[in-house]
């Protein structure tokens, strides 16, 4: 659900007669007009579609996995789960690595294999683990909203940055194929562990105030926990498809005046407006 362009103005146009028509206020009004802040981004289901094209290539997995194993009584659901139980284990031990995902489907056929004693040629195995790589492959494209929010945001003086989790060469090329590379330049960080501490490191590397920054994502394990740990507002918009990961483990979230919860991403410019 997501608010019209009108309300956006009416809100900037009441900013401005308060700067205008408060004497009392004009010189702390006036600062604030000015405030510009820096704003981290995710990008991974944030600004562009992910989790649908994964959700999409598992689907495909699991339905090569019944060719396979169906004869054995595996199902569908069996095999996604363990796929997602070996996923995450592998990003706990690993982070997030290109690699990844594909050995999840590999490892996942090898289980299956042991357990049920089926004999498992390796060309099966390469199916699965090229069937894993092809999700890079994705046509990326773009949420609702994003370009016209990121104009307007750069517009208001505001300084763009992306804080993404994974592999700098994907990532990058992602920003690269949905064209995005234009409002974040040379501010793309890309960590493999994406948490309060590879966060706390690009912040202090970078020299952000951090009274003046504010991290925007998907995720509450690592786009929200993070930077209410390492001290920047947070701004939470929840994604369109979700994975697993990104619920589990979650520390305790307090309130806090800079921990924002909006429908979607077209909505941050006036939220943002009002800490300005
Ligand atoms: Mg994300």
């Amino acid at each position: 659900m997501r608010r019209g362009g009108s309300a956006g103005s009416a809100c900037s146009d009441e900013l401005f007669r308060a700067v205008r028509f408060s004497p009392g206020e004009e010189g702390r009004t006036a600062l604030a007009g000015r405030k510009t802040f820096s704003i981290l981004f995710d990008l991974d289901d944030t600004l562009i579609h992910c989790n649908k094209y994964f959700d999409e290539v598992i689907e495909r997995f699991a339905s090569y996995m019944m060719e396979w194993f169906g004869e054995y009584g595996l199902t569908k659901q069996e095999v996604k789960e363990k796929q997602l139980e070996l996923d995450l284990a592998g990003i706990a031990k690993e982070g997030f690595t290109a690699e990844r995902f594909p050995e999840s489907f590999a490892e996942t056929y090898d289980y299956f294999c042991r357990k049920t004693g089926r004999p498992c040629p390796p060309a099966e195995r390469a199916i699965a683990l090229e069937l894993g790589y092809s999700v890079y492959d994705s046509d990326f494209e773009l949420y609702p909203g994003v370009v016209d929010t990121l104009f307007r945001l750069q517009a208001e003086g505001h300084t763009l940055s992306l804080f993404t989790g994974g592999v700098a060469r994907i990532q990058k090329s992602k920003v690269e194929k949905v064209n995005l590379g234009p409002f974040f330049e040379d501010r793309i960080h890309v960590a493999r562990h994406k948490n309060a501490e590879a966060l706390d490191a690009i912040l202090t590397e970078n020299g952000f105030d951090r009274s003046m920054t504010w991290m925007v994502g998907n995720s509450l394990r690592t786009d929200i926990a993070p930077a209410l740990e390492c001290g920047i507002g947070a701004i939470y918009i929840p994604p369109l498809s979700n994975w697993a990961y990104d619920m589990t483990d979650l520390p305790k979230l307090e309130p806090s005046e800079r921990f924002l919860a909006l429908d979607s991403i077209g909505d941050v410019p006036d939220a943002l407006a009002k800490f300005r």
